[in-house]
């Protein structure tokens, strides 16, 4: 292990059965961990899936990142949004069914920086039920006048955990600091931020080596900050302008094992599958260990409001089902979905929206 990593990061005492259960050939079979990661799913979680929307607030990025759409060097149009259209994506996901938004920026810059975040925050407040956010490495001060503003959680994702993989892919920029971006959950949770999601992009660097430090990431984050809400992503490559080929390929098989393995181990954690997967992979993790996912999602810049832009966003899509035809896939797997205002979605307008 590396001196310069946090002592957290080392291998701990309790880990054995974890990574035993990450290895293809170990006598936890696939069946075997379903069954068990099913069965915790529906003890901890119930039949309910959680739902949220990204809304892509600006693909300004002062940062280089190989595997990105939105890497400075591209020659992808900038644009942020305003806080009137702001408003009018808002409005376009709330026809949707959406109330639960997960804010997105690239690297901080001057076009986007930590004063335009905030008042976007608080702009989505005002109409959204859960607001997130999905942006740059901040200060403990920042976050706390974020969670005033009206964040309740944020999603940052290391990306690797290998070292060397990571300053070759992160070229320029501020996202070349491992070790600042490694401490930004601690310094969200230190700040009043209630609930940090962590992950790695899946391709980029060994899955297995990727998947025990973010365990043991996350076992440290729930000790240190016990009340906290965590969560866990899975975000597998996807094409994207640039075209960056990773050298690991993560089957479905693997992806579904590490699924299992993280719900059996960490029983709490919210486990997070996006639009970035398959409808077909997507319904048959519903209710086997993923309790929350995106839906109708766009990787555009005003991508609710204007559907017609040929625009690639920030990657391609998979799963670009409407929010009515996956809620329909859920409720045939007996899961029912939650957008806290869903019913109002499906049930036609309450009588003071018709009034
Ligand atoms: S991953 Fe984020 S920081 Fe990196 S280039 Fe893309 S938007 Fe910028």
């Amino acid at each position: 292990m590396n001196a310069l990593l946090p002592e957290w990061l080392n291998p701990g005492p309790d880990e054995a059965s974890f990574r035993e259960m990450l290895a293809p050939d170990s006598r936890w079979t696939l069946e075997l961990l379903a069954a068990q990661s099913r069965a915790i799913t529906l003890r901890r979680f119930g039949r309910t899936m959680t739902l949220y929307a990204p809304l892509y607030l600006s693909n300004h990025c002062s940062s280089g990142c190989a595997y990105c759409g939105f890497a400075s060097d591209r020659t992808t149009p900038r644009r942020r949004l305003e806080q009137e259209e702001i408003r009018k994506e808002l409005a376009a996901m709330k026809r949707l069914g959406i109330s639960d938004v997960l804010l997105l920026t690239g690297e901080r810059t001057k076009a986007a920086d930590f004063d335009y975040l905030r008042t976007s925050v608080a702009t989505a407040a005002a109409d959204m039920q859960r607001v997130t956010v999905e942006a740059f490495p901040m200060s403990v001060a920042e976050y706390r006048e974020l969670a005033e503003a009206g964040c309740t959680g944020i999603t940052i994702y290391q990306e690797t955990y290998d070292r060397a993989r990571y300053a070759e892919l992160h070229r320029w920029g501020p996202k070349k600091d491992f070790l600042e971006r490694l401490d930004t959950p601690s310094r969200a949770l230190e700040g009043g931020i209630k609930t940090a999601g962590l992950g790695v992009l899946l391709g980029l660097a060994d899955p297995q080596e990727d998947a025990l430090m973010l365990y043991r990431h996350l076992r440290h984050l729930g000790k240190t900050y016990w009340r906290a809400g965590l969560s866990l992503s899975f975000p597998r490559i996807r094409p994207q302008t640039g075209s960056y080929q990773p050298p690991f390929t993560i089957s479905d098989h693997l992806l579904a094992r590490m699924i299992f393995a993280f719900r059996i181990a960490l029983p709490d954690v919210e486990l997070v599958l996006s639009t970035r997967e398959s409808p077909a992979f997507r319904d048959g993790m519903a209710g086997l260990g993923i309790t929350r996912m995106s839906i109708a999602s766009r990787t555009t810049v005003g991508g609710y409001s204007d559907t017609e832009s040929g625009d690639r966003g920030q990657f391609d899509i998979f799963d670009d089902r409407s929010a009515e035809a996956f809620c329909k896939a859920l409720r045939e797997k007996n899961i029912e979905p939650v957008f806290k205002n869903w019913e109002h979605a499906y049930n036609g307008p309450s009588s003071a929206e018709k009034s």
